[in-house]
């Protein structure tokens, strides 16, 4: 098909034409004096994305789960114990991560759907008097629930307890795209992914790691090679990998950053604020709900909606594939059937927006629920325009 649809998934994400090009350069010596014209600013362009003065940036050749892996197998030791809540698929699928390594893991089990338990967590770390737990997990964004959580209370609750635990945050879904603030909230490991809000191809896992996150290194005695951050360390310093890196990914990256900042960080969040308003008013104007239960909760990278009971959701992803070509994303673990998700991230547009709401009224009608055709779309219209009013004035 020479025509194609922007996908509706919560990534990857759609692609800038700018980034498919500056992914797609002739193969490079990645020894060559060439490569680290590519590989430093792409680490120093993370850094700013990330907010920090502090980190230290390292890029793997792989997804965002092997970020997960590289914070828990650099830091921590065999039988040590970390605090996770099980809120979404994603901090179950880190909890099992940290299971198989033998870890011991103090699981908060929510309700999918609700944020983090910062008062829990606050409970938990006061009550640790002798210092078991060694690291602290949050996931800002639960792609599966549309959730986003309060990272920064976390770290109020570390703070509170004066416990000395180590802070590793999962920003896959929202670094690029929401408000992160490595410094700010001391985070010490922060894990993303090269396929949402920097509109690349899946294939880079992207973490920063903090001086005290650095200083745990040495001392861990988890099994790593490929993930080993001492030789990643080593290989940067050296203006090279410690094995072959995705130089087409690395370049995209490096232009990823320049694209954002161009925009201007604030700028970027403050369109995901408002393409994520639009969706919401839709899905209000439909007469459903969504699955994070507050306003507080409601992400601006992706919404997970809920569909009527007894009406399997997955219904809706697989008629907008194939009657329409459009992707949305499907319920996973505890949701799956429950709801269908929009993703609303990266390389989008209130238009491109839109497009997707509308093709979501075309599917739930066709599919018979009772939904106005045009009443998400026109709620969504509402939004955009008043927005794009307001900016202009203020122009
Ligand atoms: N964490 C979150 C919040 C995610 O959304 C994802 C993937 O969607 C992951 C982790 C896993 O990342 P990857 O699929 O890149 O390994």
């Amino acid at each position: 098909m020479s025509t194609q649809n922007p996908v509706f998934i919560p990534g990857p994400t759609n692609m800038p034409e700018v980034l498919r090009r500056a992914c797609d350069i002739p193969t490079m010596d990645h020894r060559s004096a060439a490569f680290p014209e590519i590989l430093h600013p792409a680490l120093e362009g993370v850094k700013r994305v990330l907010k920090s003065t502090e980190a230290e940036v390292f890029i793997f050749p792989a997804t965002g789960t092997a970020g997960w892996e590289a914070a828990i197998c650099n830091t921590l030791c065999a039988g040590d114990t970390v605090l996770a809540a099980r809120n979404g698929m994603f901090s179950h699928k880190w909890i099992d991560m940290c299971n198989r390594h033998g870890l011991k893991v103090i699981q908060i089990d929510v309700p999918w759907g609700e944020g983090l338990p910062v008062d829990a967590f606050a409970d938990a770390l006061k009550a640790d008097t002798d210092h078991k737990i060694k690291a602290v997990l949050a996931t800002h964004n639960e792609t599966a629930t549309g959730v986003v959580s309060d990272v920064a209370g976390v770290r109020k609750a570390l703070d509170a307890a004066n416990h000395p635990a180590l802070y590793f945050v999962d920003g896959v879904s929202s670094i690029g795209s929401m408000p992160f603030e490595f410094d700010g909230w001391g985070v010490d490991i922060a894990v993303t992914g090269s396929q949402k809000g920097f509109m690349l191809p899946a294939g880079l896992a992207i973490i920063g790691v903090s001086p005290k996150a650095m200083a745990a290194i040495d001392a861990a005695d988890l099994p790593r090679t490929f993930l080993d951050i001492r030789d990643m360390k080593k290989g940067y310093e050296a203006n090279a990998y410690p094995y072959t890196p995705s130089v087409g990914l690395l370049n995209g990256l490096k232009t990823a950053c320049d694209m954002i900042e161009a925009e201007g960080l604030e700028n970027v969040f403050a369109r995901h604020a408002r393409i994520a308003d639009g969706v919401r008013a839709a899905v209000k104007a439909w007469g459903l709900d969504l699955c994070a239960v507050s306003p507080d909760l409601y992400s601006n990278t992706v919404s997970a909606i809920q569909t009527p009971e007894g009406f399997d959701a997955g219904r809706i992803v697989s008629h907008a594939s194939t009657r329409y070509g459009v992707a949305f994303g499907a319920g996973l673990g505890d949701v799956a059937g429950k709801v269908f998700r929009i993703g609303h991230l990266g390389m989008l547009t209130d238009v491109m927006a839109l497009s997707g709401i509308a093709t979501a009224e075309m599917v739930m009608v066709d599919l018979g629920l009772d939904i106005t055709l045009g009443s998400g779309v026109a709620a969504a219209q509402e939004v955009y325009r008043q927005s794009a009013a307001a900016m202009a004035l203020a122009a």
